[in-house]
Order: C-alpha cells, then sequence, then structure tokens
C-alpha cells in the first residue's frame, strides 16, 4: 500500500559512502532515518523520512530504565539487474508485533511499516552496496519515551528505521566457528521475553558473550534456563544440527526466537525431502552423537551471518570436532540457496523476496 502518506526531509548533503571492504559491522549509517510517534489517544503519527542524525529524549525516558523496547533486523540486496530486494520482510514486521505484544507497545500497521521500510530504502538506494555478498542492513525499533521513573508502560512512544551498508560476512571465505556451552548465565526463560526481539535478552547475554571470548570462543551455546540441559541458540543465532540422517532444532517454546532464517533452512530441508525435526534436545545427546561420529554437521542461523557452521564445540572437559572443522555440504547447500535466492542469483520459488 504506497497510499500511505509519508513526509520526506531530504538531507542538505550526502554523506561519502565507505569501502564496503573495510567497513566494520553496524558502524556507517546512510543519509536518512524514518521516524513516526505514538500518544495514548492519537495513536501513531507523523511518518516521516528525516535526515539521519542525533534524537532528543528526556533523561528520564522510561527505555533507558526499563528497556521497554522491541527491534528488527533484515536486510535488502542489490541484484545483477539493479534492483534492490528484500528477503521474506512480513516475517520480520509479524515478529516485530509480537514483541510489541510482549512488552505492552502499542502494535503497528504492517502495511505501513514495510511502505516505510521500502520508501526509506528507495530513498537512500545508492547506499546499497554492489560488491558480492554485501547488503544494506535494516535496523526498525520502538522505544518508550514517557519523562517518567514510574515502574508502567508507557503512553508514547518512537517507531525509527536506520539502516547501515554491510561488507561481505565471509570476505575471508567460511570459516567454521568455535562454540563453548554456557552453563552459567541464561538468557531467557519460558515466561519471559526468549521469543521477543528486545535489548533485554541482550543485555543477559553479554556476559557469557564477553568470557567465550577471552577463552578464544566466538559464540556461547545457550541452554534452557531451567533444566539447564536443553540446548536453545547458539550467540543471537537459532542452531541446527544433521545427527546421521535427521536434521534436529530446538522447538519454539517461548524461550528462542523464531528466527526468519530458522524458518527458511526448515522450509528449504523440507522441500528437498530431508527428514527434520523440531524436538527438545540434551546437551548430553549432542556430545554422545558427536563423540559416535553421528554429528555429521551442526550451524547456527541468523540475518547477519545467514548460515554459521560450527566447527567445535566445548562443554566442561569434553571438546568435540564436527566434519573436521569444515564447512558440512548441507550447510554449504544451505548458505548457496540461501544466499542465492537474497541476491537474486537463485529462483525464488517460495516467493520470498520482495521488490523495494
Ligand atoms: C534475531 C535473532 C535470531 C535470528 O533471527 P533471524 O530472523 O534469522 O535473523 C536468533 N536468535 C536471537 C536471539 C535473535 O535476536
Amino acid at each position: 500500500m504506497d497510499t500511505i502518506k509519508i513526509k520526506i526531509e531530504r538531507a542538505a548533503a550526502f554523506k561519502p559512502k565507505p569501502d564496503p571492504a573495510t567497513l566494520k559491522f553496524g558502524t556507517a549509517f546512510t543519509d536518512h532515518m524514518f521516524l513516526m510517534n505514538y500518544e495514548t489517544g492519537k495513536g501513531w503519527y507523523d511518518p516521516r523520512i528525516v535526515p539521519y542524525g542525533p534524537i532528543t529524549l528526556m533523561p528520564s525516558a522510561m527505555v533507558f530504565h526499563y528497556a521497554q523496547e522491541v527491534f528488527e533486523g533484515l536486510k535488502a540486496y542489490r541484484r545483477a539487474d539493479g534492483e534492490v530486494q528484500l528477503f521474506r520482510p512480513w516475517d520480520n514486521i509479524r515478529r516485530m508485533n509480537q514483541s510489541c505484544e510482549r512488552l505492552c507497545i502499542p502494535p503497528l500497521d504492517e502495511d505501513l511499516v514495510l511502505t516505510a521500510i521500502k520508501t526509506l530504502v528507495r530513498e537512500d538506494k545508492s547506499w546499497v552496496p554492489t560488491a558480492p555478498q554485501t547488503s544494506l542492513y535494516i535496523r526498525p525499533f520502538v522505544i518508550a519515551t514517557d519523562p517518567a521513573v514510574g515502574v508502567h508502560a508507557s503512553h508514547t512512544y518512537m517507531f525509527c528505521i536506520i539502516t547501515c551498508p554491510v561488507g561481505s560476512y565471509y570476505a575471508q571465505g567460511i570459516n567454521p566457528v568455535r562454540i563453548y556451552v554456557e552453563d552459567e548465565d541464561v538468557r531467557a526463560v519460558r515466561g519471559g521475553m526468549g521469543f521477543a526481539k528486545t535489548g533485554g535478552n541482550y543485555a543477559a547475554s553479554l556476559r557469557a558473550g564477553e568470557r567465550a571470548e577471552q577463552s578464544g570462543y566466538s559464540q556461547v551455546l545457550w541452554l534452557d534456563g531451567v533444566h539447564r540441559k536443553y540446548i536453545e541458540e547458539v550467540g543471537s543465532m537459532n542452531v541446527l544440527f544433521k545427527i546421521k540422517d535427521e536434521v534436529v532444532t530446538p522447538p519454539l517454546g517461548g524461550s528462542i526466537l523464531d528466527g526468519v532464517t530458522r524458518r527458511s533452512c526448515l522450509d528449504l530441508l523440507r522441500f528437498w525431502g530431508q527428514p527434520v525435526s523440531e524436538r527438545l534436545i540434551t546437551v548430553d545427546e549432542l556430545f554422545d552423537a558427536a563423540e559416535k561420529g553421528d554429528l555429521e554437521e551442526a550451524w547456527g542461523s541468523g540475518t547477519a551471518a545467514v548460515i554459521s557452521p560450527i566447527g567445535e564445540m566445548s562443554w566442561k572437559d569434553r571438546t568435540v570436532t564436527v566434519h573436521g572443522g569444515t564447512i558440512g555440504p548441507l550447510t554449504q547447500r544451505l548458505y548457496d540457496t540461501l544466499t542465492g535466492i537474497q541476491w537474486g542469483t537463485a529462483k525464488d520459488s517460495f516467493g520470498w523476496t520482495v521488490q523495494v
């Protein structure tokens, strides 16, 4: 629905564009951003595109104190014909509203959000990089802005979309990561906010991430918060394992994020006739399978990396290697197919892409 009126105030001068080859993820933002406000009784109002720049909030703004906020992450991809497309944006927009519901944030009009994303990306289209495997990362988010430190849901909000060009995630080639099973901290519990994309879950995950990095690992394998034995996610990605002939991934039980990349992996695997199972898997079962040689492949899935193969896992005094520390054939096929659809070099038989 392009009938929604979005006011556009163009930047007076355009910034120089960074070289995607040396660009650090998420550090350089485009010329414009999208803003919209909410007030109880008035609803969402004043959708607008303005020059990218600072926003002003009271120090008492609720988001600073009680973390009432949600966000999303998706990408715009430059096709060989020069056009730009999005990958399953409706899934992100619907998920953002599910996150909003959990955090008592009023829902957004889904057509309006897609129109806002498309309009903003069109406005800054020259920022969508053209080098292979590069993209424009899109970060929509909502923050609670009431200037009051009483604990309740805010009556005012700001919805914002910012975008930044990102380089190839695998500029040095796909190197499988070493991960470590975290059995002290947990990121989420059922009944908490694990299924919502909200900053609080990330704040809870930082300490384990830092510890993992200090010990030479790149990600944390999260266990469930109650029994401390079921696998949940890896870092801020979903996780999938190929154990003998079956691909296994933890079920969406409330503490796990319903990843668009996870869902796309499952859709493709089922389409290929690969047996898949969304079921509980204990860390014991996983390491036993690996030690017996039954764990053939393991990978994380998320928008930033698409697919991140796991080469080594450590838990207590046990360390196992997966597929000899190299990417497995099914992992590679998923990566090639997904990235092919995203950059428009492979046929999109599922209707996942949306042209900007
Ligand atoms: C965003 C996110 C993912 C991946 O979701 P995608 O939609 O595939 O990008 C997985 N886990 C967590 C905790 C996340 O925040």
